[in-house]
């Protein structure tokens, strides 16, 4: 069954849903943007990952990956995703089972964290 994904536009910040996989994203509803093919397919491979920590039973090891991978240490993740570092640091090593909220709150937030090195430079260029 395929699952509901939520984004905004990149453009006009509009929110829209489609059901299927991230590389069927269709055009923005509001202005009709659409993201590079490339670029979908990229997120596509990352969001395949992270969609292993939204079902039921995804591996200890998957979930310290993605945390490792979104450059947060234990406590940063734990603090993002509401918990006790410990219970964190416990579902990490196998030593308790993974629960749907967490793991949805996991997808979320270390999906939400790109690493600036893979970020396509768009646009306005800034020195920051
Ligand atoms: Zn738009």
């Amino acid at each position: 069954m395929p699952s509901m994904i939520d984004a905004s536009c990149p453009k006009c910040g509009r929110r829209f849903g489609w059901c299927g996989e991230l590389r069927d994203k269709p055009p923005c509803p509001r202005c009709g943007h659409r993201d590079d093919p490339a670029e979908l397919a990229a997120a596509q491979a990352k969001m395949d990952r992270l969609k292993e920590l939204a079902v039921s039973n995804p591996t200890a090891d998957l979930c310290r990956e993605q945390r490792v991978q979104s450059g947060l240490s234990l406590r940063q993740a734990a603090k993002i995703l509401g918990v006790d570092p410990r219970r964190l640091s416990d579902v990490e090593h196998g030593r308790e089972p993974l629960w749907d909220e967490l793991a949805k709150a996991m997808a979320e937030a270390y999906g939400a964290v790109d690493s600036p090195s893979e970020r396509p430079v768009s646009g306005t260029g800034g020195e920051g």
